[in-house]
């Protein structure tokens, strides 16, 4: 219902993607994105809706392998496995890179003048992360998670948050049986306690494009004063 390719960031002179979901390759193709000179792939979890392009990105990045570079940054889950969770960044891709760079919660690491740190989420990949990008601004991902007492503390300094708002704040019955995942309520108690200048809503489920994202976004403007968009495919975001 909506495109899964991820979210391409340029920052600081430096190129990142982050989440290469399904489409990632094509759509990157379409809309112009640079994939040969991206500094770095961000992996935020195992799930395939965020991460299975990864390997035709890779493969795309060096060229086939001819011009490895680059830094592949992802969770334990993505990049080695974690217990059951089967690792998704194939052996024969992983030697396509320069580097690789597994993170948990807080670890950090740079790349040029950009900082990134991983953050903590409560979600059923249990070595998921999300990112703080930390350049001339700070953008914050928060990945899949939902609501948790601190996880304010991870994202207080962002200026702009992106927030995987999955659900609405009305919940069907399917939806509540679906955990570990943000839906407005969550994000509202987020909001609460910290003050981006731009909020960006995404990775919608069905029940919360029925409602209209833009609803939940504005509900969430009238509430805590902050500017929050429910992203389009494709759109971009200048700060
Ligand atoms: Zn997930």
């Amino acid at each position: 219902m909506r495109a899964t390719g991820g979210i391409y960031i340029e920052i600081s002179g430096k190129r990142l993607y982050l989440d290469p979901g399904p489409g990632a390759l094509v759509h990157s193709r379409q809309n112009n994105i640079p994939i040969e000179t991206l500094d770095a792939i961000l992996l935020s979890h195992v799930h395939q809706d965020h991460a299975n392009d990864i390997n035709t990105m890779i493969d795309a990045w060096s060229e086939g392998g001819k011009n490895i570079k680059g830094t592949l940054i992802g969770s334990i889950s993505a990049i080695d496995g974690f217990e059951d969770i089967e690792k998704i960044v194939l052996d024969y891709h992983k030697n396509h890179v320069r580097q690789i760079i597994t993170m948990d919660d807080n670890d950090k690491t740079d790349i040029g003048p950009v900082h990134i740190t991983a953050t903590k989420t409560q979600h059923s990949d249990p070595k998921g992360i999300g990112f703080t990008i930390k350049g001339e601004k700070t953008v914050s991902y928060i990945g899949d998670s939902c609501y948790f007492e601190g996880l304010e503390d991870y994202h207080k300094d962002s200026d702009i948050l992106i927030v995987n708002n999955i659900f609405p704040k009305e919940r069907t019955d399917a939806d509540k049986r679906i955990n570990y995942h943000m839906d407005t309520y969550g994000t509202l108690k987020l909001l609460n306690k910290i003050n981006p200048e731009l909020v960006i809503l995404q990775h919608f489920a069905p029940t919360i494009l029925a409602i209209g994202p833009e609803t939940e976004a504005r509900w969430l403007e009238e509430q805590t004063g902050i500017k929050v968009r429910a992203a389009k495919d494709f759109e971009i975001f200048e700060f």
